[in-house]
């Protein structure tokens, strides 16, 4: 064994508990230390409050997950997740119009966060390589601005503070980790943050489909269309227990259904199209409308921080959480884990984790941040040279042409669909195969409505749509 004696990940999240069960294959004992009492089946729980919202696990995430820890997608898929092939099984509504439906390069699992958490969880904890330590809040870290040693923790139950000793510090704590808290303490300054923030907000509810339509009819996901300010979406996720889970969101300065008997009407009268509406009309709600106002693109850099602590590793939302429209955040934070497997395999540096960590969230946070700096109210404060500057309206005029020849042609979906599965990095549009294919590829003509087969239709009993292609 190379590597360390006792590693302590603080949050036991989907990336800390990714983190724990790689650092396990490597390390003598793994503690994971977890503010919330876990449930013990698939549950809500206070700690990872955007669990109530529409979560679409991206191939390359399910490929890394899967690696890790096998089989994880099948038992998902046995427990009733959708296995979404992109683009034949989602009807998408882009800002250049409706995308055809060409046959899958790229899929997703969609299901709800509790039973993804929840399988993650029970086969990370059943190997029996990670001690638990939950009902336990993290307050401070323990160590000197050279070294962290370990974290301190406040038993919630008999409210005493104790201290876990650790030759590794791996924080978890997701987008409120205190590290902001925790490193001035020790006299360590703050690394550099970007963050990008389009104020995006979202509010959700599930619904029982109609008989068959989790599986005979597609995902739905309308966006941002016709571009404007504030943008609205909304998506219709299959999941399992028959059920469709509908999130709609806005960009700043758009609103969001405060009560249930606005939702309906929000999604009719906001969004680009009338499906989501149509679809959840004479579908019954099963819960309350849940909100939130919590998607900004922040991002920390500690492996550029020069008098980083030896001894501490940040992961996950912690180290950078993504505007959630896109579908990254659960595929970073298996990234950074398979990062943290592969230094400590190769017998590396918790600093040397760390630059892989950074590395493992960099597509992600491009990805995301240069889409979002294109909305009106975009607040940014942001150094990442990448975001700022003269060339970023070419940037964005570029990224709008390849979502409009996207939609009609099948290569440029392709790698599009490569690159946005995080299957492929963004350097892959720059590349002189894609860019041939802008030029040369042949289009298929314009979709006027979302492309439905009339069995679909027949599954939620609803009128065909205007679907014929316009020249
Ligand atoms: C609305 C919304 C929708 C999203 N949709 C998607 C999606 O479609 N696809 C996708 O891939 N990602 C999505 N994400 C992102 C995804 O939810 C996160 O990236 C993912 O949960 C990984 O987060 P994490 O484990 O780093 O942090 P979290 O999920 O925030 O977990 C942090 C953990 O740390 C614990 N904790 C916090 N503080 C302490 C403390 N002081 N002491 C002890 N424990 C503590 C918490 O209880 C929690 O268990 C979405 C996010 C939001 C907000």
């Amino acid at each position: 064994m190379s590597g360390p004696t006792h590693a302590v990940v603080l949050g036991g999240g989907l990336a800390g508990l990714l983190a724990a069960h790689a650092l396990s294959r490597h390390a003598g004992s793994v503690t994971v230390v977890e503010r919330d009492v876990l449930p013990r089946g698939p549950g809500h729980r206070r700690g990872v409050p955007q669990a109530h919202h529409a979560h679409l696990l991206w191939s390359n995430g399910a490929r890394v997950i899967d690696a890790l820890l096998p089989g994880t997608t099948d038992r998902l898929l046995a427990a009733g997740a959708r296995r979404i092939g992109f683009q034949a099984d989602q009807v998408t509504l882009t800002a250049q119009g409706w995308q055809h439906r060409f046959p899958p390069t790229q899929f997703a699992i969609v299901c709800t966060r509790p039973l993804l958490d929840w399988v993650v969880r029970e086969r990370i904890l059943r190997a029996g390589r990670v001690t638990l330590r939950q009902g336990a809040d993290v307050v401070g870290l323990c160590g000197d601005h050279r070294r962290v040693t370990g974290a301190r923790v406040r038993d919630l139950d008999r409210d005493e503070t104790t201290t876990v000793e650790a030759d590794l510090v791996v924080d978890a704590t997701g987008r409120a980790s205190g590290l902001r808290h925790w490193l001035p303490e020790l006299g360590v300054p703050l690394p550099d943050r970007d963050v990008v923030d389009a104020g995006v907000g979202y509010a959700t509810r599930l619904f029982a489909a109609p008989p068959g339509a989790t599986t005979g009819f597609p995902a739905v996901n309308v966006g941002a269309y016709p571009a404007g300010e504030p943008c609205h979406f909304g998506v219709v996720y299959p999941v399992e227990g028959d059920r469709w889970l509908v999130t709609l969101s806005c960009t700043r300065g758009g609103a969001l259904p405060a009560h249930e008997d606005e939702f309906e009407a929000f999604a009719r009268s906001r969004l680009g199209h009338p499906i989501v509406a149509d679809l959840i009309a004479s579908a019954e709600p099963l819960t309350p409308v849940v909100r939130s106002r919590s998607g900004a693109n922040r991002r920390l850099y500690p492996e550029r921080h020069e008098a980083w602590p030896d001894g501490l590793v940040v992961v996950g939302d912690s180290l950078a959480a993504f505007n959630p429209v896109y579908g990254h955040g659960m595929s970073a934070a298996a990234r950074c884990a398979a990062a943290l497997d592969r230094v400590l395999a190769a017998g590396g540096t918790a600093r040397r984790m760390q630059e892989a960590a950074g590395a493992a969230v960099d597509d992600p946070w491009f990805l995301a941040a240069s889409k979002d700096i294109g909305y009106v109210g975009c607040r940014i404060d942001a150094a990442d040279p990448r975001l700022v500057g003269e060339h970023i309206g070419q940037q964005l005029r570029f990224a709008e042409s390849i979502v409009e020849k996207s939609v009609l042609a099948p290569g440029v979906c392709g790698v599009v669909t490569d690159v946005v599965s995080l299957s492929a990095g963004p350097a892959e549009l720059g590349s002189s195969r894609f860019l041939s294919l802008m030029h040369r590829e042949e289009t298929l003509p314009r979709l006027a409505g979302p492309p439905l087969r009339p069995e679909e239709l027949d599954v939620v009993r609803l009128p065909a749509y205007e679907s014929v292609p316009t020249a």
